[in-house]
């Protein structure tokens, strides 16, 4: 089951990673109000949909003062929006975050998905982010690197050092604070039965400390029995009518060469 952005920083910011803060808009006449109590005039307009490519699409912009921000706001909800992983149909914005501005230095890739044929979870990270990851593994496989976990979830001390110096964290504050957010995202990975955790783009901000920026969580479906409180993220505003459909009846919708089929 895929969870929202909003969803998936809300988890990682309880495991310990570091997230600016925001708030999630439903309906427009809302947003003054949740922009006041940000404390914040400029501000980051996300929409939040299950697919990624938004930014190239017109669905994360930045407004500069309270009215543009506003105007956003207003701009975004209810707005149909395609990205590369939308399809041609696109989808519906229900729902729009405004959230503070990062300070951006640079943007590196992070993520951890299930090694079918070890059994274990596995970082793949690059230092480069911020761009499709599929391309950096086209052109620059070299700037790749991929680490298991324990099933558990425990990283090995000397991977952990492996990882952030493949980052280019060698400064001693910044490795350390690099190698706390890999062993709590390995930890967030675990305890919410992730079948993928991607954060792209994870930043270095002007003081080289490392926020994510952007967050994709996948839950396993069929370990949500164990997590109520994930079960509760589901949103069928993101799935087609057949999907929708076939989660009310707790089965696995499957599509297969235009064929409508579910399985239990
Ligand atoms: P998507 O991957 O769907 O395009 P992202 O959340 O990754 O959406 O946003 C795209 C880009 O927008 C990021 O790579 C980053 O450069 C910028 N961005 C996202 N969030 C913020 C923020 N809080 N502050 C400043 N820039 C941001
Ligand atoms: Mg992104």
């Amino acid at each position: 089951m895929h969870i929202h952005e909003y969803q998936a920083k809300g988890l990682l910011s309880r495991a310990g990673i570091a997230v600016h803060d925001f708030r999630i808009v439903e309906k427009v006449e809302d947003a003054p109000a949740l922009l006041e109590d940000l404390g914040i005039t400029e501000a980051v307009v996300k929409v939040q949909i299950h697919a990624g490519g938004r930014g190239k699409a017109g669905g994360v912009k930045i407004g500069t003062s309270r009215e543009s921000v506003l105007q956003l706001v207003r701009e975004m909800m209810g707005m149909k929006i395609v990205t590369k992983q939308t399809g041609s149909e696109g989808v519906i914005v229900h729902r729009v975050m405004i959230s503070e501005l990062a300070d951006i230095r640079r943007e590196y890739y992070v993520s951890m998905v299930v090694d079918r044929r070890e059994g274990k979870p596995m970082f793949m990270i690059s230092p480069e982010g911020g761009v499709e990851i599929e391309e950096v593994a086209a052109l620059h496989p070299e700037k790749i690197f991929k680490v298991h976990t324990s099933i558990r979830g425990t990283v090995k001390e000397g991977d952990l050092e492996r990882l952030a110096e493949f980052m280019g964290w060698i400064d001693e504050v910044q490795k350390e604070e690099g190698k706390e957010l890999f062993r709590n995202l390995a930890c967030a990975f675990v305890q919410n039965e992730c079948t993928l955790l991607e954060i792209n783009p994870l930043i270095e901000d002007g003081e080289g400390h490392l926020w994510e920026l952007d967050a994709k969580m996948t839950i396993d479906d069929n370990a949500l029995f164990r997590h109520p409180n994930l079960k509760e993220m589901y949103d069928p505003t993101q799935e087609t009518e057949q999907e929708a459909i076939a989660h009310e009846l707790d089965i696995a919708y499957i599509g297969l060469d235009g064929n409508i089929g579910c399985m239990v």
